[in-house]
């Protein structure tokens, strides 16, 4: 029998700038065509990471010089203790918030400048936005997403937040006219936007991995409330758990999945940002 066995690359961890949360793994209250995710159909999930979990990993990791701390999900400001958990990471260093945007409205934005001003550290936000024409955007995402994301995006400009628009690229268009668009929603040229490829989850990975520029499970790891994983994409899938805590987890990973073609794709990190 003739059995052809791929090889596969490995990525090692350079440093560990980046903790993402996974406040939770199915919680969101939208559905994405384009989500990565796979939401069980009918039923409401609501599988939060457990606060006293995140407090026990931020010691174990207390003589870590993380740059950021990131809450995502599926939508992390659906978890009940979002804002004790916020506060707790931002004892540690900055927090980045990836949301839909769609819980964020003046009220909330106000707040969440009263908790980052009372601290030393700083609140960042990726915010989804998928493209400058409200149906296309809502075509892929939902219907109300785009005037939700504006909604919030305008928000927390008037409180001084900077929010990073987080584009997923599913029409694969010209990344310059997509950017040059959504700047001019806001008519604010300071505004940073970050493009990634969609991951189409029908992908197959066929060829060997042989280069990429940066990975996020090379600056970070992925906590969630089963344990160390390298990256949210391989949140809860076995072929990224890396161990069940701080204490004892892999820094490797081979590069096997059809998510990690997806992300050797992008010329900078899918998830994380690039603090250097
Ligand atoms: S809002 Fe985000 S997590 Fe929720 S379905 Fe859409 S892409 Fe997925
Ligand atoms: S999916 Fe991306 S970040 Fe995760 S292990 Fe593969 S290459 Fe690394």
């Amino acid at each position: 029998m003739n059995t052809t066995i791929r090889k596969s690359q490995t990525a090692v961890m350079k440093s560990f700038d980046n903790l993402f949360i996974e406040m939770s793994a199915k919680c969101c209250n939208q559905k994405c065509n384009h989500c990565y995710i796979d939401f069980p159909q009918f039923k409401k999930v609501e599988d939060f990471i457990n606060i006293e979990f995140i407090e026990q990993s931020l010691n174990e990791l207390k003589n870590t010089n993380i740059k950021c701390i990131y809450l995502t999900g599926a939508e992390p400001m659906t978890h009940p203790d979002f804002n004790a958990i916020l506060r707790l990471c931002l004892k540690k260093t900055n927090v980045c918030i990836c949301t839909n945007g769609s819980f964020i409205n003046e009220k909330k934005a106000r707040f969440l400048k009263k908790v980052e001003d009372e601290s030393s550290n700083q609140i960042i936000f990726r915010i989804s936005l998928d493209h400058y024409d409200e149906i296309k955007n809502d075509d892929v995402r939902y219907r109300g997403a785009y005037r939700q994301a504006v909604f919030a995006i305008k928000h927390l400009l008037k409180y001084n937040f900077l929010p990073i628009i987080t584009v997923t690229n599913y029409y694969k268009e010209d990344v310059n006219k997509l950017c040059k668009g959504i700047l001019e929603i806001f008519s604010d040229n300071s505004l940073q936007i970050s493009v990634q490829p969609w991951h189409d989850c029908n992908s197959k990975l066929d060829n060997e991995i042989t280069k990429w520029a940066r990975l996020d499970c090379e600056y970070g790891r992925t906590l969630t409330s089963k344990g160390v994983y390298t990256c949210p994409f391989l949140a809860n899938d076995y072929r990224g758990r890396c161990g069940s805590s701080f204490k004892d987890f892999s820094t490797s990973v081979p590069l096997e999945t059809n998510y990690c073609m997806t992300c050797t794709n992008c010329n900078h990190e899918m998830f994380g940002i690039n603090f250097q």
